[in-house]
C-alpha cells in the first residue's frame, strides 16, 4: 500500500443541489452563496443554470465555486429561478461534459441537477439508446435528465411522477423546466434534501446550511418518494411512492454533512461530538492529552475529551487551502507526504500519551502518516480512536469509498489494522453507538459500507453489471 500523500484516501464523489424560484431575487447569487455553503460536497465542478423569460442558461466548469463564477458570469445568469450543483467527477476528457446541471431540450427543455448514484443506469441509458435517445455525457444523471425530457407528458411534475418507480439507486435531484424548480427523493431517501423558506418563496438543498447562508429558513426534509414543486403558484407536493424501506445514509452523520448542518432532527455538530462521548464509555484508554485529527476529527475528539476529562488541545495544525486543485505536487514533493495538510505541534505532543480521534478510516494511508508524524514528535504513545466503525464494503449509493482491496480494514481484524497503521491502541465506535448519537436506528438508514447488507434489493448484482460495462461506457456519479 503506498505512503505517499493520495488525495483520494478517503470517501468521495459526494454532490451538493440546490434550488430557488424567487423573481424578485437575484437568484444566481442566492445559488452562488447556497454553492459556496455546500463546496465540502463537491469540490472539482461547479454549475448554475437560471431561467429568464423561458430560456434556460447554464453556466458550468471545473473547479471550485469561486473559480468558476465571477461577477459577470453571475449578471449574465439573471432570471426567475436558478439551480445548482457542486460535484466530484472523473478526471479526464469526460470531466467537463459530466459537470452540472445537465441541460437537455429534446421534448422539454430542463435543466438538472442530480446527487447520488443509479444502480441500473446501463439498464435505462440501453433503453433510451434503443429508442433513439443521443447522449452528450456518462452520467447517470444525463440519464434522468433524457427520462424527463423525452417524457409525452404535459407537465413535468407528472412526468416525474411516472419516471420516479423506473429510477433505482440514489437520487436527490432537482430539476428547473420554463415554469417551475421541481426537487425529488428517491424513495428510500438515501441521500439529504431539505426544503427552506425564503420571505414568500421557497428554496431546496442538499443541506441546511445552504439555507442558513442564503437567510432562508429551514421547513423540512424532501420525504423520501416525494417530489415537491416549487413555481409562481407556490408550492405543490406529491408522495410519488410511499411505504419504502428508508435507507438514509449514516455516513452523512459520520462525515460528509456540514457541522452546521441539521438533519433528521439533529445538529450534526452535536451528534458527532456525542460519538466521541460514547466512544469512550466503549473505548476509555489512559492517557494524557486528547487531540484531533482536524477538521473531521474536531468534534468527536471534544466529545472524548469531556466524557473522559482528558484535556484536549491542537497537536496536529491543518492547512485549510490544501483541496483537490488542478496542480497535484510533483515526486519530490509528494516525499513530505502528508505534511502539506498536517503539521504536529512538538509542544503539544512530545512525551505524551496521545488519543487521536478521527471521524472515519478507509485506505488509512493517511492515519498511518499521521501516528508516524506524531511518533516523529515524540509522541510517547498513540492511541487511534475512531468515531464509526471499521469500512469494509463498497457503497454504490453516491459515494467513492475506493475497492474493498484498498480498504485497510477489509480481511483485518482491528488488532491487525493497528499494527498496519503503526498505532499503540486502535478503537472504533460501534454501529450502536452511532445509532445512539444520533437518536435512531438502522431499521430507518443505510450502513451498508460498515455491515454489507445494503438496503436496496439486488444492489450488488445491478451495480457489478454496471461496473463490468464501465470500460466501454465510463458511467460516472453524482
Ligand atoms: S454504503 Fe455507506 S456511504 Fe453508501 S449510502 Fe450506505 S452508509 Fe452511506
Amino acid at each position: 500500500m503506498s505512503h505517499q500523500l493520495d488525495p483520494r484516501d478517503g470517501p468521495r464523489d459526494e454532490c451538493g443541489v440546490f434550488g430557488v424560484y424567487a423573481p424578485e431575487n437575484d437568484v444566481a447569487r442566492l445559488a452562488y452563496f447556497a454553492l459556496y455553503a455546500l463546496q465540502h460536497r463537491g469540490q472539482e465542478s461547479a454549475g448554475i443554470a437560471s431561467v429568464q423569460g423561458g430560456h434556460v442558461m447554464t453556466q458550468r466548469d471545473l473547479g471550485l465555486v469561486s473559480q468558476v463564477f465571477n461577477e459577470q458570469s453571475l449578471r449574465a445568469l439573471q432570471g426567475e429561478m436558478a439551480i445548482g450543483h457542486v460535484r466530484y467527477s472523473t478526471t479526464g476528457s469526460s470531466a467537463w461534459e459530466n459537470a452540472q446541471p445537465v441541460h437537455r431540450s429534446d421534448r422539454r427543455e430542463l435543466a438538472l441537477a442530480h446527487n447520488g448514484n443509479l444502480i441500473n443506469a446501463v439498464e435505462l441509458h440501453g433503453r433510451l439508446r434503443d429508442a433513439g435517445v443521443a447522449f452528450r455525457s456518462t452520467s447517470d444523471s444525463e440519464i434522468i435528465a433524457a427520462l424527463l425530457s423525452t417524457h409525452p407528458a404535459g407537465r413535468v411534475e407528472d412526468a416525474i411522477a411516472d419516471v420516479m418507480p423506473r429510477l433505482q439507486g440514489a437520487y436527490s435531484t432537482v430539476v428547473m423546466t420554463r415554469d417551475a424548480v421541481v426537487a425529488f427523493r428517491d424513495p428510500a431517501g438515501l441521500r439529504p434534501l431539505c426544503l427552506g423558506r425564503l420571505g414568500e418563496r421557497y428554496c431546496v438543498a442538499s443541506e441546511s446550511c445552504a439555507l442558513d447562508i442564503i437567510g432562508a429558513e429551514l421547513l423540512r426534509e424532501v420525504e423520501p418518494g416525494e417530489l415537491v414543486s416549487i413555481g409562481e403558484r407556490g408550492i405543490e407536493t406529491r408522495q410519488v411512492v410511499a411505504g419504502a424501506r428508508r435507507a438514509f445514509c449514516i455516513f452523512e452523520h459520520i462525515y460528509f454533512a456540514r457541522p452546521d448542518s441539521r438533519l433528521e432532527d439533529n445538529r450534526i455538530h452535536v451528534s458527532r461530538r456525542k460519538m466521541g462521548e460514547i466512544l469512550w464509555r466503549e473505548a476509555p484508554v489512559e492517557a494524557d492529552v486528547v487531540i484531533p485529527v482536524p477538521d473531521s476529527g474536531n468534534p468527536g475528539a471534544a466529545g472524548y475529551s469531556k466524557a473522559s476529562g482528558i484535556p484536549q488541545d491542537d497537536g496536529l495544525i491543518k492547512n485549510r487551502y490544501v483541496a483537490r486543485t488542478f496542480i497535484q505536487p510533483g515526486q519530490e514533493l509528494r516525499r513530505h507526504g502528508l505534511r502539506m495538510k498536517f503539521n504536529p505541534m512538538p509542544e503539544v505532543v512530545a512525551g505524551k500519551r496521545l488519543v487521536v480521534v478521527d471521524d472515519s478510516i478507509v485506505r488509512g494511508n493517511t492515519t498511518r502518516q499521521i501516528v508516524q508524524m506524531l511518533r516523529d514528535a515524540g509522541a510517547a504513545e498513540v492511541h487511534m480512536r475512531i468515531c464509526a466503525p471499521p469500512i469494509r464494503h463498497p457503497c454504490h449509493y453516491g459515494i467513492d469509498m475506493s475497492t474493498r482491496e484498498e480498504m485497510v480494514a477489509h480481511g483485518r481484524s482491528v488488532e491487525e489494522i493497528a499494527a498496519e497503521l503503526g498505532c499503540d491502541s486502535l478503537a472504533y465506535l460501534s454501529l450502536k453507538g452511532v445509532y445512539e448519537a444520533i437518536r435512531s436506528t438502522r431499521e430507518t438508514h443505510c450502513d451498508a459500507c460498515f455491515t454489507g447488507e445494503y438496503p436496496l434489493e439486488d444492489t450488488a448484482g445491478k451495480a457489478n453489471g454496471k461496473y463490468a460495462l464501465e470500460g466501454e461506457l465510463p458511467l460516472v456519479r453524482a
